[in-house]
C-alpha cells in the first residue's frame, strides 16, 4: 500500500521534472551558441545514462521484473523521499526559470550569455545540480531497490565530478573578476549566506 503510494510519488515526480524540464527547453531554444568546452565521451555517456536511470525507475514502477533486487527502509525514510523530492522539483523549475537563456545541457557560452546571481544562484552556483543530487536521493528512498532506486545516485556523482571543475573554470575564462568574486560569495551546492 504504501509502497504503491511511495511508487506513485516518484512516477508524479518523475513526469513533473520532465515537464519542467521540456517547458524550459522550448521557451529558450537553443540557437546561439557562440563557444564553450568541448565534452568528452565520459561526460555524454554519463548524460544518456541519467535518462537511463530513469527508464529504469519507471520499469521499476510500472513492472515486477526488478523485484527481485528489493531493500526495505523505514516508513519515514519514504516520507523523506517525498519531501524531497517536492524540493528537488521545485529547485529545478526555479533554476530553470532563473537561468532562462542562459541555461545549456552542454558547457557553452551562448550569445549575449549574461552571469546569473540571483534567485537560487544567489547562494549557490550549482542549484540545478543540487536538484539532481536531491532528486537521486529521492529516487533512493522512494524506490526500494537496488537497481532502479540506486541508478540516480550512480550517475550523479561521476556526472557531477567531471562536470563542476571544468564549467567554472569556463565561466572563470569568460566572466573573468565577476566570476571570481561570485565564487567567492557562493558556495557550489552548500548555500553560503553573506554576512
Ligand atoms: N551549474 C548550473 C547551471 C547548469 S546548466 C546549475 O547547476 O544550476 C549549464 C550551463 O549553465 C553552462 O553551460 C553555463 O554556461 C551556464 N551557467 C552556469 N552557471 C551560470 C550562471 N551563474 N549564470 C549564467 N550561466 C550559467
Amino acid at each position: 500500500m504504501l509502497d504503491s503510494f511511495f511508487k506513485g510519488s516518484y512516477l508524479i515526480g518523475l513526469i513533473a521534472g520532465s515537464v519542467v524540464r521540456t517547458w524550459y527547453g522550448k521557451k529558450y531554444k537553443q540557437s546561439r551558441i557562440k563557444g564553450g568546452y568541448k565534452e568528452g565521451p565520459a561526460v555524454w555517456l554519463l548524460m544518456s545514462l541519467w535518462g537511463v536511470a530513469q527508464l529504469m525507475g519507471l520499469l521499476y514502477v510500472l513492472t515486477s521484473w526488478l523485484d527481485f533486487a528489493d531493500y526495505q527502509l523505514p516508513i519515514w525514510a519514504g516520507g523523506g523521499g517525498v519531501a524531497i523530492f517536492a524540493v528537488a522539483l521545485w529547485l529545478l523549475w526555479r533554476s530553470h526559470a532563473d537561468l532562462g537563456r542562459n541555461w545549456s545541457a552542454t558547457l557553452d557560452i551562448t550569445q549575449g550569455h549574461a552571469l546569473i546571481t540571483q534567485g537560487v544562484y544567489r547562494t549557490i552556483r550549482h542549484p540545478m545540480y543540487l536538484a539532481h543530487l536531491l532528486w537521486s536521493i529521492a529516487q533512493a528512498l522512494l524506490l526500494q531497490n537496488w537497481i532502479a532506486g540506486l541508478a540516480g545516485l550512480a550517475v550523479f556523482f561521476p556526472l557531477y565530478l567531471l562536470r563542476v571543475p571544468r564549467e567554472e573554470q569556463m565561466m572563470l575564462e569568460h566572466f573573468g573578476q565577476e566570476y571570481r568574486l561570485y565564487m567567492n560569495r557562493t558556495g557550489r551546492v552548500i548555500p553560503r549566506f553573506q554576512k
